[in-house]
Parts: structure tokens; sequence; C-alpha cells
């Protein structure tokens, strides 16, 4: 029997890990099948704290493992089948083997989603991004594209015109689904050009481990084109890691864990942390520090049944 079971290795899973193996609670954390979470795609980090010239977002995730491995934490691999939280202990499958646990904290993140390319997937934290305020600085002075045509890529798209010369929003259709405030801020934006009607077919240049240009499709000619750039960033969306929990616990419309005061979703000893229950920040930081309230209300809830 567990004290405190972390479903999630990313830098809430693992901020509540180093909080409540310090706190005796001898936490197993469990990594799945994108262990270390978003900060393993990206490469230099420079808004984490305490890093004046940046850190790498892989190294940064293995520090902080390695500090929660100092202080007792566990660690497993494996891939979680089923969840029981309709009575105490709850009970997990994981690997085809059942734990049961005392506390349950959430921290299994929200992925990007991505359009499916294998030049994508090859040049991801190489001139591919899925987060503009982590990686938007790299392209000072260089023309990027963000893909998507909702609130997300509208962001991105305003917030990397801070830095590049130029920034292509490629839509699929020819209205956006962004807000109206949002589309307005586009328009008026000298640096913003929208390429409608378009996807993207390739990202060049997968073996030269750079970004060069876009092959295009206009979906109502069918021409294809080149779009010579130097970066792009994928603004389609992130779908949090729940549906293990779907029916089982409280969620907004798109699928968010709720949680109320601090980190308490609707079931009593089950706690959430970072992006599986944050759609607006994202970031490395308030992931860490969510995973924080998580693992010290565990300890509360614990502590109170004693
Ligand atoms: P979203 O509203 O679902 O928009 C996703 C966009 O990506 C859509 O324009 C969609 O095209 C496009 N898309 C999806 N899959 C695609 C694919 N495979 N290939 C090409 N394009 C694809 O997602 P979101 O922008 O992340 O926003 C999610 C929620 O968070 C929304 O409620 C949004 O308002 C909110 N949000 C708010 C803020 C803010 O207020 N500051 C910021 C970010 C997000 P179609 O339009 O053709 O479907």
């Amino acid at each position: 029997m567990r004290n405190v079971v972390i479903i999630g290795s990313g830098c809430a899973g693992l901020t509540a890990a180093i909080y409540a193996a310090r706190a005796n609670l001898q936490p197993l954390v469990i990594r799945g099948v994108e262990a270390g979470g978003q900060l393993t795609l990206t490469t230099l980090v420079e808004n984490f704290p305490g890093f004046p010239k940046g850190v790498q977002g892989p190294e940064l995730i293995e520090l902080m493992q390695k500090q929660a491995g100092e202080f007792g934490a566990e660690f497993r691999e494996g891939n979680m089948t089923g969840v029981d939280l309709s009575s105490r202990p709850f009970k997990i499958e994981l690997n085809q083997e059942r734990l049961e646990t005392r506390t349950l904290i959430i921290a299994s993140g929200a992925s990007a989603k991505l359009l499916g390319l294998e030049s994508e997937r090859r040049l991801l934290g190489h001139g591919v991004s899925t987060c503009a305020t982590c990686d938007g600085y790299f392209f000072r002075g260089k023309e990027v594209a963000v893909v998507g045509g909702g609130d997300t890529a509208a962001e991105d798209a305003l917030f990397l015109t801070r830095y590049a010369t130029q920034v292509n929003l490629v839509h699929r259709r020819d209205q956006l689904r962004a807000s109206k405030i949002m589309q307005d801020r586009l328009r008026r934006n000298q640096k913003i050009r929208f390429i409608w009607d378009s996807t993207v077919q390739d990202i060049l240049d997968a073996e030269k481990r750079e970004v060069t240009g876009l092959k295009l499709q206009n979906l109502k000619t069918g021409e294809e084109s080149l779009k010579p750039l130097d970066g792009v960033f994928i603004g389609i969306g992130h779908e949090p890691n729940t549906h293990l929990f779907r029916g089982k616990l409280d969620m907004d419309d798109l699928g968010y864990l709720v949680t109320r005061d601090g980190s308490k979703t609707n079931v009593p000893g089950v706690f959430a942390a970072g992006d599986v229950k944050d759609r607006v920040y994202r970031q490395a930081v308030t992931a860490a520090g969510s995973g924080c309230m998580a693992a010290m209300e565990a300890e509360k809830f614990l502590e109170a049944e004693h």
C-alpha cells in the first residue's frame, strides 16, 4: 500500500515527488509514454528561475528526477490501463499489476497536438516547436510560420512578432476560430501574413536537421507551393491526458481536470497538478508550483486521517 502515487514525470509530477519524498511519504512516480513531459521536447529553457544562462529541457527534467530520487522517490515505467477511484485505497492498474494507494496526484500533462508528419517529428526542437513562449526568442530576425486558426495559434503568432521579421499564419480554412479580439489584433499587425485554405504537406529539411521551408498545398485550388522560412510553430491545440479519468473526475468541456481549493479534485484524496488542469499558463514554473501544492495537500490529507 502506497501513501502517494504520482502519475506523470514532467515538471509537476517531479516537483510533487520532491515535496512528498521530503515529507517521508516515499512517493511512487509513474513514468508513462511521454516520460519527462513537454520539457523533454524542447531545447534551451531560458525562463526557469535559477538558470541565468538557460538550461536544456531534458537536463532540467533529469536534474529534477535525480533530486526526487535523492529523497527517496521511486520510479516505475509503464502504461496505466485502469484506475478505480470509487473507494479508498485507490486502485491503479500498471503493466497488468494492481497497485493500491492512499492518495493520488495526477500530473499526466497535456500533449500538444501535432500534424503527424515524419519531418515534424524529426525536427521537433530543431526549428519545429509547440511552444512560442519557450522558443520564440530563438527566432530573432527570422521568418516563421504558425499553423492553426484558434486562440493558441493567434496568441503564438502575436507573441512571435516580437522577434520574427514575418509571421505566416497557415490555416486550413479561410476563417479563424480565434476570438474576435485576437482576430482584430492579428489583422492590425503588419508582421502577420495569412496563408488561407492551406495545409502543410512537409517541413523541410529533416536531413539538414534545420527548418528551411514549408511545402504547402492550397485545399481549394490543389496548388502546391514552397515557402522558405526558418521555423514553424504548431498551434493546433493541446489534449489533456485524462481519458482514464473520464466519468470518474470532474472535467471541463475540453477534458482538463477541474480543481478547487488549490489542487483538490472532486474525489477526496485525489489531487491534480500541472498542465492536466491548466489550459491557460502551461509553463514549467507554474507546473512545478502546482506540483508542490498537490504534494503539500496530499500530506495534509494523510495527516488528518491519523
Ligand atoms: P482550438 O480552438 O481547438 O483550435 C485549433 C485550431 O487548429 C483550429 O483552427 C483548427 O482548425 C486547427 N487544427 C486542428 N487540427 C489541425 C490539423 N490537424 N491541421 C491543421 N489545423 C488543425 O485550440 P486552441 O487554439 O488551442 O484553443 C483551445 C481553447 O483554449 C479554446 O477554447 C481557446 O479559446 C482557449 N485559449 C484561449 C486563449 C486566450 O484566451 N488567451 C489562448 C489559447 C487558448 P479548424 O478551425 O479548421 O478546426
